[in-house]
């Protein structure tokens, strides 16, 4: 189990709680300069609360905080489209380097040489293998470069004579949430375009959908439902005769990295989640790095700064330059650079084998999960999948269990709980991604807690609506934690 009973136990113990007059934390060397005198008596609070501890019991307060923390570096992490992998340790040590961590953002370009060359080779290591020349690294994240796509194909279209009419965006159900949003945040109008029953676009519905108002169409490739669909290239081939863009929702990267192209498919524009498939702890929170790749044609358009490499001299210079036509800044600087060296430590480490390995595992192991589950959980397309495996546990639910109480069971079981009820298409949807990081052994231990969960909820279903018991919290009422998060002990509340 992740969670030792003992230690939440520990940790209920708040650190006021453990508070007793007079105990210290510190030690300060002795005055050795003429005493100050205090501040004014109306800026001295007396009844400040402060917890008065030693120095072992803080140190043993936050690292039980710690150990509450599930992270990929404490146990499987199966959260479908995020691509949680683990995380090669020295990526961060390489991105702390002092060159790289300590460089001001305004350094004059000639004293920043060396991070300015690993953004360019980074540029066209991510062109070579999304197949899309142009590219732009300073966005925050995998939304952010979809606005930026969004508000390349405006200008696009506006610089052809041709803004005014084309105002819709085509997005297809099986889409990433945040496709519509974008489309919708760059002032388009969204029409949303129906899967078949195999999970593909329904060609039809597309050609119906076209007309001479759509500026483009956003696709996520593989789609939310871990399906790659073999109809691609037609689908960019009948947007582009209706004269609009293909923008591609590259977050899936991770199924075919290496093996297929965005560019050769016939998109125009994608995005990878560097915080995705290309190392970077992410998932508490922490920043993440978009990038969009565009054909030449587009290169142009692409949001500044984007670094380029001049010969000449002795010996290349490289600096950052503002595309001509650009749509303008989006990320202050080059965007979150320290996540721009791990994507480059992880690339180059790797190499061209390497990265073949990694769709090919990621695949594998997705399947692998696919054909051990499907017994029990009913498949939401049964047929092979991408990166991820995508059940419906609407057998379960029959049976009164829903799959948030699966999700929330899998807590006691020790894992953290797959993606649930996303994509919107799929009944009570378990969105499983095992990424290519986890070994035989981790699957295994997971598909038996899902078979278990699956016994349980014939012969104890209760057990599994009742879940976690295990966890230091139950069920949290999910809107108000995320909108009005509780961060910090105040003297005021109950506990
Ligand atoms: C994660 C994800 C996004 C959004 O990326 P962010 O970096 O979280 O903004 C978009 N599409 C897909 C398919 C994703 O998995």
């Amino acid at each position: 189990m992740a969670l030792i009973p003992d230690s939440v136990e520990a940790t209920r113990l708040l650190l006021m709680e453990r508070s007793r007059p007079g105990r210290r934390g510190s030690t300060l060397p002795a005055l050795d300069v003429p005493a100050a005198p205090l501040p004014e008596k109306r800026f001295l609070r007396r009844e400040l609360p402060l917890p008065e501890v030693s120095e072992g019991e803080l140190v043993r307060y936050f690292t039980h905080l710690s150990h509450l923390n599930y992270a990929v570096d404490t146990g499987f992490y199966p959260l479908g489209s995020c691509t949680m992998k683990y995380n090669p340790k020295w990526h961060d040590e390489a991105a702390s380097l002092p060159g790289f961590s300590q460089l001001h953002p305004r350094q004059d370009a000639l004293q920043a040489q060396g991070a300015l060359r690993l953004i360019w080779e980074l540029q066209q290591m991510l062109g070579e293998i999304a197949g899309l020349p142009g590219c732009s690294t300073a966005l925050a994240a995998g939304a952010q470069a979809e606005l930026a796509g969004m508000l390349i194909a405006r200008a696009y279209h506006r610089a052809r004579g041709d803004g005014g009419r084309r105002r819709t965006v085509l997005v297809p159900d099986s889409a990433h949430g945040t496709n519509p949003a974008s489309a919708a945040m760059a002032g388009f109008q969204v029409v949303t375009v129906r899967s078949n029953a195999h999970g593909d676009m329904d060609l039809e519905a597309l050609r119906s959908a076209l007309s001479p108002q759509v500026a483009g169409m956003m696709l996520t490739m593989p789609t939310t439902l871990g399906l790659f669909d073999a109809h691609v290239q037609e689908v960019c081939r009948i947007v582009h005769q209706a004269g609009a863009l293909v923008y591609g929702d590259g977050a899936n990267l991770n199924a075919i990295l290496g093996r297929a192209r965005y560019g050769d498919l016939g998109f125009d524009m994608v995005h990878l989640n560097l915080h995705k498939t290309f190392s970077t702890p992410h998932g508490g929170g922490g920043p993440g790095a978009g990038v969009l790749c565009v054909s030449q044609e587009l290169a142009p358009l692409l949001p500044a700064p984007v670094v380029a490499r001049y010969e000449g001299g002795s010996r290349p210079l490289f600096e950052a330059v503002t595309p001509p036509q650009s749509i303008g800044r989006l990320h202050g600087f080059f965007g979150n650079f320290g996540i721009l060296v791990r994507a480059y430590c992880y690339i180059r480490s790797l190499g061209e084998a390497g990265l073949l390995q990694v769709s090919a595992n990621a695949v594998l192991n997705a399947n692998y999960l696919r054909v051990r589950l499907r017994s029990a959980y009913r498949l939401a397309y049964d047929r092979p999948c991408m990166h991820e495996a995508v059940f419906s546990a609407t057998e379960q639910k029959a049976r009164g269990v829903r799959a948030l109480d699966i999700a929330k069971r899998l807590i006691d079981y020790g894992f953290y709980p797959p993606t649930i009820y996303f994509p919107l298409i799929v009944d009570e949807a378990l969105m499983i991604e095992p990424t290519e990081s986890e070994s035989k052994e981790t699957l295994d231990s997971f598909i038996a807690a899902l078979l278990a969960i699956d016994r349980e909820s014939k012969e104890s279903p209760a057990t599994v609506r009742d879940a976690p018991r295990r966890a230091p919290v139950r069920r949290l009422d999910e809107t108000t934690a995320a909108r009005r998060p509780v961060l910090r002990w105040s003297p005021a509340r109950e506990h």
